[in-house]
């Protein structure tokens, strides 16, 4: 079920939970602002998550209440991954969801790293 991107963070999602060691994951990637790990149900060849270190809902409540700092860092960790896990010159796809029209699932702010296939144009060319 998507969540409602407008409700307070809650500390027992399950990304809060990967954050503080509670529930396992395959770690790509973890630095002071970022901690980067496999999705557990990939959609390509390679689907990693990124995720900021701190309590931030959606990308909107990162975007607006973050500091210049964590932005840049966590950013920084985006593209850090994603070249190291060799997609720059082949490509790669970000997808960070929002809320109910979004299907975002998870109420922690995560960039979708999608990589190792092609993928196709977003928004078909208009017909005729
Ligand atoms: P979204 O729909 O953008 O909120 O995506 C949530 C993503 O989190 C999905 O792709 C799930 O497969 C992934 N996910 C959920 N739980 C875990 C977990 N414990 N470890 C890794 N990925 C997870």
């Amino acid at each position: 079920m998507p969540i409602d991107a407008t409700l307070p963070y809650d500390d027992d999602n399950v990304f809060a939970r990967i954050l503080r060691g509670e529930l396992p994951s395959t770690k790509v990637h973890e630095d002071e602002f970022a901690l980067a790990f496999h999705d557990i149900n990939p959609q390509a060849p390679v689907h990693i998550l990124v995720i900021p270190k701190g309590r931030y809902v959606s990308w909107d409540d990162f975007a607006a209440k973050a500091s210049d700092t964590e932005i840049a860092g966590f950013i920084r960790a985006v593209g850090h991954v994603a070249r190291g896990a060799g997609l720059v010159e082949p490509g790669y796809r970000l997808l960070a969801n929002v809320g109910g029209h979004g299907h975002q699932e998870v109420p922690h702010l995560h960039v979708h790293i999608f990589g190792g296939r092609q993928f196709h144009e977003m928004i078909p060319p208009p017909r005729g």
